[in-house]
């Protein structure tokens, strides 16, 4: 009898702006990932394509998804609702594709505790400085100095989740991250443990001052 082959669920958090959705994007293009498209209440940005980026639904919409408990995991995060649709999710993993979430540690957390079947891995993003966020959030709202800062914010809240991942990455050079993940995800065998917690730890120690 042949062996039934599942994919794996693959998570990358970050605090805003960090670069996971680039990462995401990036990954998925050039290798075997499916990216879980999330639900959420928020606005498409100007670049954003309903159905590729996200599904952009109402309230009401987002409510009765909850309510046929449609929601692998869901989540309120800077006063929205964002969630994972769990059908689409599992009947991908069931074929043996990878599938790659976009999720803050919430989300993160919810998928662990489910306890599934799936291999997970977890990965954290941290940007390089505070200074380098900001100019990438402002960057990517379109100088909208209130977005950027209601997302700076949640940082120091955010960032303290880096130890409840597997492995954590600094996002400086865009191509060296993303082939650090990569190494990552193509090493079979082990995935845990892969940080060096004393140097994750001072360059968090270094975000937070
Ligand atoms: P997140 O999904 O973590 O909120 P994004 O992927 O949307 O972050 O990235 C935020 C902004 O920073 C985007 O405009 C993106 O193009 C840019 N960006 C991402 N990674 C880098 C990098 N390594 N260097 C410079 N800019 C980056
Ligand atoms: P953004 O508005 O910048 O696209 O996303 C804001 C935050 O919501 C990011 O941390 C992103 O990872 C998170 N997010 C996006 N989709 C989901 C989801 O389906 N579930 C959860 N829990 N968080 C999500």
């Amino acid at each position: 009898m042949s062996e039934k082959i599942e994919g794996t669920i693959v998570i990358l958090s970050s605090p805003s702006g960090a670069g996971k959705t680039t990462l995401v994007n990036k990954i998925s293009r050039e290798n075997n990932f499916q990216i879980s498209v999330s639900h959420t209440t928020r606005k498409p940005r100007s670049n954003e394509v309903d159905g590729k980026d996200y599904f952009f639904v109402s309230e009401s919409k987002f409510k009765k998804l909850i309510d046929s408990d449609k929601f692998l995991e869901y989540a309120k995060v800077f006063n929205h609702y964002y969630g994972s649709s769990k059908d689409i999710i599992f009947h991908k993993l069931n074929r043996g594709q990878n599938v790659i979430f976009d999720i803050d540690w919430q989300g993160a957390q919810q998928i662990k505790k489910k306890k599934l079947s799936y291999k997970i891995v977890t990965i954290f993003i941290l940007p390089p400085s505070k200074k380098e966020l900001y100019n990438r959030l402002l960057n990517r709202d379109k100088n909208n100095e209130r977005i950027a800062m209601e997302r700076m914010k949640q940082f120091n809240k955010d960032v303290l989740h880096w130890k409840d991942y597997d492995v954590v990455v600094i996002n400086d050079d865009l191509d060296k991250c993303y082939k650090k993940i990569l190494k990552i995800l193509n090493n079979k065998k082990t995935f845990k443990n892969q940080n060096n917690q004393k140097l994750i730890s001072l360059h968090v120690d270094s975000l937070l001052n």
